[in-house]
């Protein structure tokens, strides 16, 4: 089925007993054994069912059964954040002293979590000078365990070419991990182009609404982990936390979705609500449509920022002057992603008189809701940065980046130029004309 349908279906059969046609919220801790034996059973994983809602819960399963049919993965994990989800992406492959290599554009808390907290846990991450594969390849040794990017930086708006980054970290024994929250598998399904491992912030453009946080670990199932064994002995070999189990034995294409349950789930319970599931998949039903509204809206704000003589840039890959013009078109078949960045005319003080002067457009850290919304990253997300670590993220002082909303588009662009107006009152109005 496509993408529309299988949002609104897949993970999910009519309730058998009761007949529900909307999933049911199981707002359950635990579920009952029929017998010491059932209950052994279950422990020991040999037959399907749930204990306990740390480890597994019938409505978040049905949200895991639905992004990975989404994503055209094998499995997946949800839990409470994107953040938890990076975290537990990351460890499930990581060993002391092992190293991921990283594209430098990246959300800036995934930048802290890799710049100052995995590396406390005895987890390198190093990043790479740029996108690019080669400087991604430079970096890759026999300590690597994975690489990752963005498939969309957010705030930089960067495209990663996922399957040039793929065939690099393949021919070096290692899988790639992607970040697709900003693409969304409406744009772009990483794994079809080699991606092993995707992951999400549910939070954003998926549930849709700003009103819920969650993330999601998608497990492509094409990893032969088996194959790299010397980088990956926790999936081939007994796991003495989970008395003996062989993930690669039990589990066998799912085996790292498997262990990322079993082992971080399990025991440090980053784990996403019933309730919190049942809202996300409300967004997800129409996060089609709604993409494809945000895409639109957002080609129309980059059309009339770019004509507007109070705008010096836009960055906006769906431009033939994007550097990422080319990728936008081979992956998102010219559907550039609603995400945008430009600078006022006048830098950073007219920038914030810009930033301070909307009315429509919420000035917040958030990206993906229905309603249109502005960031200053320079003085919010990326703030803990240097300005060269904000420059690397693709941040500078004046930066705005803009989430375009499903409003009327006529709305969101009177907005915009009031607020310009207030920073640029000397200049003169073309972005109404547009
Ligand atoms: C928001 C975001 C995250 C973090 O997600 P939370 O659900 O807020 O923890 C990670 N990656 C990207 C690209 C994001 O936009």
């Amino acid at each position: 089925m496509k993408s529309e349908t299988i949002a609104i279906h897949a993970g999910y059969e009519v309730d058998p007993t009761t007949k529900a046609v909307a999933v049911p919220i199981y707002q359950t801790v635990a579920y009952a054994f029929d017998s010491a034996d059932h209950g052994a059973a279950l422990f020991d994983l040999e037959v399907e069912g749930f204990r306990y809602s740390r480890i597994g819960n019938p409505t978040t399963a049905v949200l895991e059964r639905r992004v990975a049919a989404l994503e055209g993965g094998v499995d997946a994990l949800s839990v409470s954040t994107g953040q938890a989800a990076l975290n537990y992406a990351v460890l499930n492959v990581s060993q002391l002293g092992s190293n991921i290599v990283s594209v430098p554009q990246l959300y800036g808390t995934t930048y802290t979590l890799f710049a100052h907290i995995l590396p406390g846990q005895g987890v390198e991450v190093r990043f790479a000078e740029s996108d690019h594969p080669t400087a991604i390849e430079r970096l890759i040794d026999d300590k690597t365990r994975a690489v990752f990017c963005e498939s969309v930086g957010n705030p930089a708006g960067n495209i990663c070419d996922i399957e040039a980054l793929a065939r690099v970290a393949h021919a070096h024994g290692v899988p790639l991990i992607v970040d697709n929250t900003v693409a969304t598998p409406i744009l772009l399904r990483p794994i079809e182009y080699g991606a092993d491992i995707v992951v999400h912030s549910l939070t954003k453009f998926m549930g849709g609404h700003g009103t819920t946080l969650g993330g999601i670990i998608v497990d492509g199932g094409k990893f032969a982990w088996r194959e790299h064994d010397e980088r990956f002995p926790m999936f081939n070999r007994p796991d003495a936390s989970y008395h003996g189990l062989v993930y690669t034995e039990r589990f066998k294409e799912a085996a790292y979705t498997a262990r990322c349950r079993s082992v971080y789930q399990r025991t440090t319970g980053a784990v996403l609500s019933p309730l919190s599931a049942f809202l996300l998949l409300q967004g997800i039903e129409t996060v089609a449509l709604r993409v494809e509204r945000h895409v639109e809206n957002a080609r129309r704000v980059a059309e009339c920022l770019r004509a507007d003589h109070r705008v010096d840039w836009v960055n906006y890959a769906g431009f033939a002057e994007s550097p990422y013009h080319a990728l936008a078109q081979k992956y998102f078949g010219g559907r550039a992603c609603s995400l945008l960045t430009f600078g006022v005319k006048g830098g950073f003080e007219a920038g914030k008189k810009f930033y301070d002067a909307l009315r429509l457009v919420k000035r917040l850290v958030n990206m993906g809701d229905a309603k249109s919304l502005a960031c200053h990253p320079a003085s919010t997300t990326h703030r803990q940065m240097t300005v060269d670590e904000q420059r690397k993220a693709g941040v500078t002082p004046e930066t705005i980046r803009l989430s375009i909303g499903i409003e009327h588009i006529d709305d969101i662009v009177d907005d915009l130029d009031q607020a310009l107006h207030a920073a640029c009152p000397e200049r003169r109005s073309l972005l109404a004309a547009g």
